[in-house]
């Protein structure tokens, strides 16, 4: 679809869950690219500070909208991101996450089945649950307790990826479906709640460390800019590659050397304080991403200590302010 008052070759571009922590990196990246974007959001966990910046850019329309409402733009791309992420957020209101994960890729669906827009679900390693098996490769189904807490998450998500499937086959629509493994950096909220900025905004404040469990847990952490690269390149890639493609950074940690790397790197006195580990909390993590070597000649570059300092010090002016 060609939008000749922006220009016959600017793509306009639809990011639902925009002025979130990922969506933030991604409405940026892709002006900076010289697109058209539009970021839908319901600000429940985003914030209109995540895309201040952005505001004066002419091509850069910010809507207010829940994506459990149904969406009339017209676009030429669309990158689903609505839904919370941190465990803290999604289970605050569990059915509302769920909704917002079918629901919302319907919504987003439907939307591209009238403009013609290619779709790209941001999905996730959640998919695999607890996985038994490890590195997890996309052809593993994954180990997902149903009636768990994490469920309105997880089944959410694997629901979404269902959807996004049928789709494409069904309705012909031009799909991408990543799974994003943990990701940190710049924009996270300071009460987000999961692992990275907690341990962080604990360190600085001088706060206990808090672990759930015994740390021996493992997750495999990427740095923001790797993930940006890798869904505009998912996006780009052929038309008929739809994944799902894992995304992540498979330099694996336990989550007691995580905290004594922050530790060490914000020079803090905090102390480890360990608590219970919340019910079906996965204890291993690590992405095989031979598939997004292979297809999208992706790799990540930022090693877990620079990425940390980079979020330590963001998160140091944040909260000097
Ligand atoms: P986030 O919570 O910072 O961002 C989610 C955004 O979606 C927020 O701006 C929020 O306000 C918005 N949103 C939530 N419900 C909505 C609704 N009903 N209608 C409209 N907007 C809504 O989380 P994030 O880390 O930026 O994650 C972005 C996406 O990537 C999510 O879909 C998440 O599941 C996925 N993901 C993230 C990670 C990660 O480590 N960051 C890992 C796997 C998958
Ligand atoms: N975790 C922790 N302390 C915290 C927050 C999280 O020990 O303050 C643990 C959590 O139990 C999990 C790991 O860190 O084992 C990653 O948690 P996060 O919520 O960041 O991501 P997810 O579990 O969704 O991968």
């Amino acid at each position: 679809m060609g939008f000749s008052y922006y220009g016959d070759c600017m793509k306009k571009i639809l990011i639902t869950g925009g002025s979130g922590f990922v969506g933030s990196h991604l409405c940026e990246r892709l002006l900076a690219e010289g697109n058209y974007v539009i970021c839908l959001d319901n600000f429940f966990t985003g914030r209109e500070k995540n895309i201040r910046h952005l505001r004066n850019n002419r091509f850069f329309r910010v809507l207010e909208q829940d994506v459990t409402e149904k969406i009339h733009l017209a676009c030429d791309e669309i990158y689903n991101l609505a839904c919370p992420a941190s465990p803290v957020y999604y289970q605050h209101d569990s059915i509302k996450t769920i909704t917002t994960s079918v629901i919302g890729s319907i919504n987003a669906l439907e939307l591209a089945k009238k403009t013609g827009a290619k779709i790209l679900q941001a999905s996730t390693s959640e998919v695999y649950g607890d996985p038994q098996v490890h590195p997890q490769h996309e052809g593993y189904h994954g180990y997902v307790n149903i009636l768990g807490p994490r469920s309105c998450y997880d089944e959410g998500k694997r629901c979404a990826e269902t959807l996004f499937i049928n789709y494409h086959r069904q309705e012909k629509i031009r799909v991408k479906i990543v799974r994003i493994f943990n990701t940190y950096g710049p924009r996270m909220r300071s009460d987000d709640g999961r692992v990275v900025s907690n341990f962080i905004v604990q360190a600085l404040k001088g706060n206990d460390i808090t672990i759930f469990g015994d740390g021996s847990q493992t997750r495999s952490f990427q740095y923001i800019d790797d993930l940006i690269k890798g869904l505009i390149l998912a996006m780009n890639s052929p038309d008929e590659f739809t994944g799902p493609v894992n995304i992540g950074n498979p330099e694996e940690i336990r989550i007691i050397d995580l905290a004594q790397s922050i530790i060490k790197l914000t020079g803090s006195r905090s102390k480890i304080r360990f608590k219970p580990l919340p019910q079906d909390d996965p204890r291993q993590r690590q992405p095989d991403i031979s598939l997004a070597r292979a297809v999208l000649n992706w790799n990540p570059e930022v090693t877990l200590n620079s990425g940390l300092k980079k979020t330590i010090e963001y998160f140091r002016k944040e909260l000097n302010h």
